[in-house]
């Protein structure tokens, strides 16, 4: 069977929501954590900003909420951001300024704050998180080692706010789960010790009560296609880039 088709995905949203997990965003994770079962939705929206839009509207259909961040310019597209705000999710930003500046962290400061003005003008900043090109030899995280995103009135960063020994961090990384070495950048460290190897693995693990009771699920919209050409296509370009990772850090 085809995995990471919007099928499979429908499937894993009413699988979380059988379970009695509230699918919401990480900003409203970060102001009240629980008590409960919590799924943090997190979509970064790297390219294809029309399939995260389709997204957008099949949660907000189900009754679920999601936190969507956007690059600048690159997925900055105004209508759609607020058209997906308007359905109930989280926009925040998804910023690469370590990476556009070639590592001058007060350039780079600099331009976090006006591409933060943009948005701004547009919808309300509460979250971002950090691009991760794996091509990039700059980690854009990095950023806050020297600044603090709080004193922007940003309430909190994907990777830096969040304690992964207690919330469980589930990507889509290269048409698998978690598979570690298949974006540098995308990885967290975590005391939790689960594997799958396809999304059937995941929803068994919710069933059988295995999953812990936090998750983040970070979902790449263009990771997950609904027709077969499309899924074609995406798999050449995860295995061309895994090619090209390979061929960046020998020995990884
Ligand atoms: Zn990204």
């Amino acid at each position: 069977m085809m995995d990471f088709t919007i099928k499979t995905l429908t499937g894993l949203y009413k699988n979380l929501v059988k379970n009695n997990y509230e699918v919401t965003t990480l900003c409203s994770f970060l102001k009240r954590p629980g008590p409960g079962k919590i799924c943090v939705l997190r979509h970064d929206v790297d390219r294809q900003i029309n399939t995260a839009l389709k997204l957008a509207e099949l949660e907000s259909k189900m009754n679920i909420k999601a936190s969507y961040y956007f690059r600048y310019p690159a997925t900055f597209r105004e209508d759609v951001i607020r058209r997906i705000h308007k359905l109930g999710h989280e926009t925040g930003y998804h910023y690469e300024v370590l990476a556009k500046t070639n590592g001058n962290y007060k350039k780079a400061f600099e331009l976090f704050k006006k591409e933060l003005t943009e948005f701004r003008k547009i919808v309300s900043i509460c979250t971002i998180s950090a691009h991760g090109s794996p091509f990039s030899k700059w980690d854009n995280k990095k950023i806050w080692e020297t600044y603090k995103f709080t004193d922007l009135g940003i309430t909190g960063e994907a990777y830096l706010s969040v304690n992964f020994n207690e919330v469980f961090y589930l990507t889509d990384t290269g048409r698998a789960w978690n598979r570690s070495e298949a974006n540098i950048r995308d990885k967290v460290d975590t005391k939790f010790n689960l594997k799958f190897r396809n999304t059937k693995d995941v929803i068994a693990a919710l069933d059988g009560g295995k999953m812990p009771d936090n998750i983040i699920l970070n979902v790449h919209p263009n990771r997950w296609k609904d027709n077969f050409s499309g899924w074609c296509a995406e798999l050449a370009m995860q295995n061309f880039k895994n090619i090209g990772k390979r061929f960046l850090h020998p020995g990884k």
